[in-house]
C-alpha cells in the first residue's frame, strides 16, 4: 500500500500527525455504499520538486485565463460573505461549494477547524470585514478528532497545544457505538462545540440578528446517507434539532428537498 507521505514533503510533527489518518482507513470507509480502493488511487505522491512545478504552472494557468482586470473589482479590498473556518486536512477544499473562487470566502483553517485557536483571524471576518455568516465546517475522518480520542501524549508540544482544546468535546463522547461511529459522532460534536464557542464571543452580532452561525460537516464518507460529498448542516446558532434548523430563515432560499438532503444529525444535543 502507497503511505500517505512520501518523499519528506512535510514536516515530521505534522507527517506523524497525518499519519493518524492512514490510507487504509479512507479506503475502509464508513457507513454506505463506500467502494474499497477508491481512497487509496486518489492519493498522488510528488516530489518536492514536481509540486512546486506543479504550483508555478497552475499559477500560469490562472493568470492565462484571466486578464488583468479581473482584479480591478477586489484589487483595493475584499468584500467576503462568510467567515469560513474549517481543518487544514486536504480532503477539505473550499471549491467544493461552488463560490468563486476571488473575493467570496474569508477563510480560516487549522487542524480541527477550532475558533479558539485562531480566534483572532474570526475576529477579523466577523467584526471587521464584517460577514454575516460564520460557518465551522468539520469532516469526515477528521484526523485531529481521531487523535484526541486516543494517546496524544508523545506528540511535539505544538500539536498536543492545538488537541488540548478538543478535551471538552470529547468529555461528551457518549461511547456508544464503534469506533467509527463514535468519530462521527465527534467531528459534529465538535462542530457544535465550536459553534457554541463562537456564540459567546458574538452573542451581541447574533442576538442583533446581523451574523448567523452555521455549524456543518462534510461528509465525503456518506455518515449521514445522505451521499459521498454531502455539506450536511447540523447546526445553526446552537440550534441541534433537524426540525428547527430547517425552518432556519437562513436555509429559505432552498427548496425544502435541497434542505432536508443538507441538514442531519448524528449526535444526541448536548449542554455546552
Ligand atoms: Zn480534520
Amino acid at each position: 500500500m502507497k503511505k500517505l507521505i512520501k518523499n519528506g514533503l512535510c514536516a515530521a510533527g505534522l507527517s506523524a500527525f497525518l499519519a493518524m489518518t492512514p490510507v487504509a482507513s479512507l479506503a475502509s470507509g464508513h457507513g454506505h455504499g463506500h467502494e474499497h480502493g477508491h481512497g487509496v488511487e486518489a492519493v498522488k505522491a510528488m516530489t518536492p520538486a514536481e509540486a512546486m512545478k506543479t504550483i508555478i504552472e497552475g499559477n500560469n494557468k490562472f493568470k492565462a485565463e484571466h486578464d488583468s482586470h479581473h482584479f480591478d473589482a477586489f484589487q483595493n479590498g475584499q468584500v467576503p460573505n462568510i467567515t469560513f473556518i474549517t481543518c487544514s486536512d486536504s480532503r477539505v477544499h473550499t471549491h467544493l461549494f461552488g463560490m468563486e473562487p476571488d473575493n467570496s470566502l474569508f477563510v480560516i483553517r487549522n487542524v480541527g477547524n477550532q475558533i479558539g485557536n485562531s480566534e483572532g483571524s474570526v475576529d477579523y471576518g466577523v467584526h471587521h470585514l464584517p460577514t454575516k455568516i460564520l460557518m465551522v465546517l468539520g469532516h469526515s475522518s477528521c484526523g485531529a478528532i481521531k487523535a484526541a480520542m486516543g494517546d496524544y501524549s508523545k506528540e511535539t508540544p505544538g500539536i498536543k497545544k492545538e488537541l488540548e482544546p478538543l478535551k471538552p468535546v470529547l468529555a461528551h463522547d457518549d461511547g456508544q457505538g464503534s469506533f467509527k461511529e463514535r468519530w462521527a459522532k465527534n467531528v459534529e460534536l465538535n462542530a457544535d462545540y465550536q459553534v457554541n464557542y463562537s456564540l459567546n464571543l458574538y452573542k451581541d452580532q447574533v442576538e442583533s440578528g446581523d451574523l448567523v452561525v452555521v455549524g456543518a460537516v462534510y461528509d465525503f464518507n456518506n455518515n449521514y446517507g445522505k451521499g459521498r460529498g454531502t455539506l450536511v448542516i447540523t447546526n445553526i446558532n446552537g440550534e441541534t434539532d433537524v426540525d428547527k434548523i430547517i425552518e432556519h430563515p437562513v436555509l429559505h432560499e432552498l427548496s425544502k428537498g435541497e434542505i432536508v438532503t443538507h441538514v442531519g444529525s448524528l449526535s444526541p444535543a448536548v449542554e455546552w
